[in-house]
């Protein structure tokens, strides 16, 4: 008997038009016997996966089994992770949360009307690793596999290498900007694949990783050199001396002008971010008060009320090594 428990929970949907907010690269993480667990594969093998064979107008069974293939290959080539995945085939039952298969396919979910796709995993919650992951494409938009996109329909291999961050166990990035268009919000720029608003459909932005995606998928499943050839930065946004929970936090390198984000992820207000190109940075503070801040973090302890605010001066970043602790003091607006 397995002493594994399994729990399927439902995460990260891909949206268009959404309701949204702003910033950088998150790990989920497992609360397991009292300690915070990183969700990920083990390590020492590939992750395999099936597609399905539903097609819709325009994307083929094959098409859709060969974008599938260039947005994991887009994650596999990333130098500074070791994460490497293995085709398995493809197969027309529809995806199950319990199979034990990582699968990836179209569904026809035209009630999720804003909803272009999502990833649910199933975990071990002893061990905290990752068992199953399955993504969905919801077949009642149009996609488009064309290599150079198609006006008028979403970007399939975009939309997959956003999908594959998630099943992966990466979260959403607040690096972003978008506008308003009538109830919803339209992507103007993103700073990450991961950011949770999709761009507009014939865009193909999104199959380009960003800084803060590489940062994201090297930290956690990093190559032989990777800790030796970046630096992290830690410390605490603080309130009147108390911290605070879920401010947004963003690292931009001086020289290069890659972002790498992150968030104050407990009560004592402290922030990590790790991946961070060796060189001087300076670190903004920004609340997630542009949009949805459910896409990000759960919970109602999000401190929105405080002003934008920034490190006090460049922080030095040391190749293979932490910077100074930080501590950044916010006032409310
Ligand atoms: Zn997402």
């Amino acid at each position: 008997m397995s002493q594994a428990r399994r729990v399927s929970v439902l995460v990260a949907i891909l949206a268009v038009l959404s309701a949204i907010p702003t910033s950088a690269y998150l790990k989920f993480g497992y609360r397991i016997n009292g300690q915070s667990v990183v969700l990920k594969w083990p390590e020492g093998r590939p992750v395999s996966y099936v597609v399905g064979t539903r097609e819709t107008t325009g994307v083929s069974a094959a098409d859709f089994r060969d974008t599938i293939a260039r947005a994991f290959a887009t994650w596999e080539n990333v130098p500074s992770s070791s994460i490497r995945f293995a085709p398995a085939g493809d197969t027309t039952r529809p995806l199950s949360d319990n199979d034990g298969i990582t699968m990836l396919a179209y569904a026809n979910r035209p009630e999720l009307d804003r909803t272009l796709g999502a990833t649910s995993y199933t975990i071990d919650i002893i061990a905290g690793a990752l068992l199953e992951a399955d993504v969905f494409f919801n077949a009642a938009f149009p996609w488009s596999a064309a290599p150079g996109g198609q006006a008028g329909r979403f970007d399939l291999e975009s939309i997959a290498t956003h999908e594959i961050g998630h099943l992966i166990g990466l979260g959403h990035s607040a690096l972003g900007e978008t506008e308003v268009v009538g109830s919803g919000r339209r992507v103007l720029s993103a700073g990450a694949v991961m950011f949770p608003i999709a761009f507009s459909p014939g865009n193909i932005d999104g199959r380009r990783l960003q800084p803060d995606d590489i940062a994201g998928i090297s930290d956690i499943y990093p190559d032989g050199t990777f800790r030796q050839e970046t630096g992290s930065i830690s410390g605490r946004v603080t309130r009147g001396g108390l911290g605070v929970f879920g401010a947004h936090v963003v690292a931009m390198h001086l020289r290069t002008g890659a972002l790498v984000g992150g968030f104050t992820l407990d009560d004592s207000g402290t922030f990590v971010l790790a991946g961070i190109e060796p060189g001087p940075v300076v670190l903004r503070v920004e609340p997630l008060d542009d949009g949805d801040v459910a896409s990000f973090i759960e919970g109602p302890r999000v401190d929105v009320g405080f002003a934008v605010a920034f490190s006090p001066r460049a922080i030095f970043v040391p190749r293979g090594g932490n910077a100074p602790d930080v501590t950044i003091d916010v006032v409310g607006k």
